[in-house]
């Protein structure tokens, strides 16, 4: 940490002591407030080192419509693109290409998957007719995510505007008076940031991920090629330098709000100077579970997903907006609470 900050009193450079956790003057020996010093470091419980397939381990799929990307273990073949039901070419041989360091099981059998999205489609009032299909209409695959998963150590060091008001009578003329104390407060901090996840696939977005978010990472386990790979995974296509670049921003948020938590205690909280050091501690590629249904009424082809660990849903519910006009604003809210326009896939457009 680089920050110079000078004594209000004497003009000289304060330094950190170690004792206080403050700044002090090397020259008047004022020391400055020491509040909100976290000295939380992370233990670093697992760093990963990333891992390859080997030779026969994996086979890759493309979808000949519109390019999906499916992994499989070497005896499984796909016939048919879980996304727009495209045929796919013959998987060639995957070697060298990234194997995920850890996998999110599915809680979430098929049935369930199934059940639970015909009891939702029961919900959706304001669905067009052709939406409310039968259960053996569904298309439903289970797949794997690919997502990148960092870990963060981020240090900082700030001075905050702080001020406090108390309202007083002048003595004078009586009358009411608000008296307000301005603070300059230094923060030092070392905080760790575990499992900070980006969606490293190529077909869905980061919001979708978002979406289906949280995943239970008490749950990751280590992946193992023979009993956890007998469903098809996305193949990656966000490499892990530009999926960084995301993380580092989200974690820079998480400290700014941090920093600002830090002045809880005062009624206006602004950094005049902040500077902060982020590291990455640890990088894991891993999988995580989702359920694919997609339906096909009429011309239009919609795609619904579902977070494999949890059953939380996100997904484009085709509405009709003339009914939802009509229903007025409860069943906008209702649409609203629900709908998540997360991916639109070829021939799918909403209304
Ligand atoms: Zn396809």
């Amino acid at each position: 940490m680089q920050m110079k900050f000078t004594c209000p009193d004497c003009g000289v450079q304060m330094k950190f002591d170690e004792e206080t956790g403050g700044l002090r003057c090397p020259s008047c020996s004022r020391t400055e407030q020491t509040e909100g010093y976290e000295k939380d470091f992370i233990k670093y419980y697992h760093v990963k080192q990333l891992k390859e397939f080997g030779d026969e381990e994996a086979r890759l799929y493309v979808c000949r419509s519109c390019g999906m990307k499916l992994v499989t273990n070497n005896r499984t073949a796909l016939k048919e693109c879980y996304f727009c039901g495209g045929a796919m070419t013959i998987g060639e041989r995957l070697s060298g290409d990234l194997m995920p360091t850890g996998i999110i099981p599915f809680s979430i059998s098929e049935k369930k998957a199934r059940k639970a999205f015909s009891k939702w489609f029961l919900k959706v009032k304001f669905a067009p007719r052709e939406f409310k299909v039968k259960k053996r209409d569904f298309k439903c695959h289970a797949v794997y995510l690919p997502a990148w998963l960092f870990q963060f150590r981020g240090q900082g060091e700030a001075m905050l505007h702080a001020t406090r008001s108390k309202e007083g009578v002048d003595e004078e003329d009586k009358e009411k008076i608000i008296e307000t104390e301005h603070y300059d407060l230094y923060r030092r901090f070392d905080l760790g940031f575990d499992r900070i996840p980006v969606c490293a696939s190529g077909k869905i977005e980061e919001r979708f991920l978002e979406a289906l978010e949280p995943y239970d990472f008490s749950k990751l386990k280590e992946f193992d090629l023979y009993s956890d790979f007998g469903i098809p995974a996305e193949q990656y296509s966000l490499m892990d330098e530009k999926a960084e670049k995301r993380a580092k921003k989200r974690v820079q948020e998480l400290m700014d709000e941090y920093l600002l938590s830090t002045g809880e205690n005062y009624e206006e909280v602004k950094p005049v100077e902040r500077e902060y050091q982020i590291g990455k501690a640890g990088t894991e590629y891993i999988w995580l579970p989702v359920w694919f249904v997609s339906i096909e009424p009429g011309d239009n082809e919609y795609l619904f997903v579902m977070n494999g660990q949890t059953g939380k849903v996100a997904m484009d519910p085709p509405y009709n907006p003339v009914k939802i006009f009509i229903a007025g604003g409860l069943g906008v809210t209702f649409a609203f609470l629900l709908i998540r326009i997360i991916v639109l896939l070829s021939g799918g457009s909403l209304i």
